[in-house]
């Protein structure tokens, strides 16, 4: 029921994430995961409150200065560590959160294992890095791979990917689920709500639906489902800690 995602310059990735999803409390949740990129994909994840999972995983501790993290409510699967965000692909090369969800769930899985996919999950959002998959194993980029994915899925979805494949990139879509960009010193965030990474900043961005950002080390880039550049000012939000 929240995402955050983030780049950071001199920082561990894991510590802040899970600040910002301790801010995302509020929203209800009953699962809580993290997945960070350094020389690979690692993630903790399990059912819970924050305080719980964070006793006894730590989730504190995974290395590399990117990451994505969530807060799930769950719809399709019961809230256990396997139906916990992140998800993955099947080489573990990408990692995906999601809040809303898939209605045509069911038939992309269908399809996908009969591909050869192997799920680990009952939630919707699993079909996600799978698709993904798909079409990097089928020669796009991330962010083609992502645009074409967000074409096969209907339904609700704010959605951050990462792949090993091209590290140091994250990308962000929204389609009926909120999501916001903030912009610090070298700093890249993604959330749910401004709450989350005001800590951090509290210069941001605003999607539309059907908008796609593309954080990378020099910057971010928004563009349209045609893949279009799109200008978006930078709010500022006046707030003190
Ligand atoms: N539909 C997804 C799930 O059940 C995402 C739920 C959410 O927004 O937290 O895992």
């Amino acid at each position: 029921c929240g995402i955050v995602a983030c780049i950071l310059n001199d920082k561990e990735a894991a510590p802040v994430l899970l600040g910002c999803v301790r801010r995302l409390e509020y929203r209800g949740y009953d699962s809580v995961g993290i997945a960070t990129s350094s020389s690979e994909i690692k993630i903790k994840k399990d059912k819970g409150k924050i305080g719980e999972v964070q006793k006894m995983l730590d989730l504190t501790d995974l290395p590399g200065k990117m990451g994505i993290a969530h807060v799930r409510w769950a719809t399709h699967g019961l809230p256990t560590k396997e139906n916990a965000h992140p998800h993955t692909d099947c080489k573990k090369r990408i990692a995906v959160v999601h809040n809303g969800i898939i209605e045509n769930y069911r038939e992309l899985k269908d399809e996908l294992q009969e591909e050869g996919h192997d799920f680990k999950s009952e939630t919707d959002t699993e079909v996600i890095p799978h698709l993904i998959e798909r079409y990097m194993d089928n020669g796009a980029d991330l962010e083609e791979a992502t645009r074409l994915a967000t074409e096969d899925i209907k339904g609700s979805y704010a959605i951050a990917v990462m792949s090993m494949d091209e590290p140091d990139k994250i990308i962000g879509v929204r389609k009926e689920s909120p999501l916001i960009v903030g912009t610090g010193d070298g700093e890249y965030f993604i959330a749910s709500d401004a709450p989350a990474i005001l800590q951090h900043t509290n210069r941001v961005i605003y999607l539309n639906d059907n908008e796609m950002v593309i954080l990378n080390r020099n910057g971010i880039t928004v563009k349209d489902m045609d893949g279009v550049v799109i200008e978006k000012e930078i709010d500022t939000i006046d707030w003190t800690p």
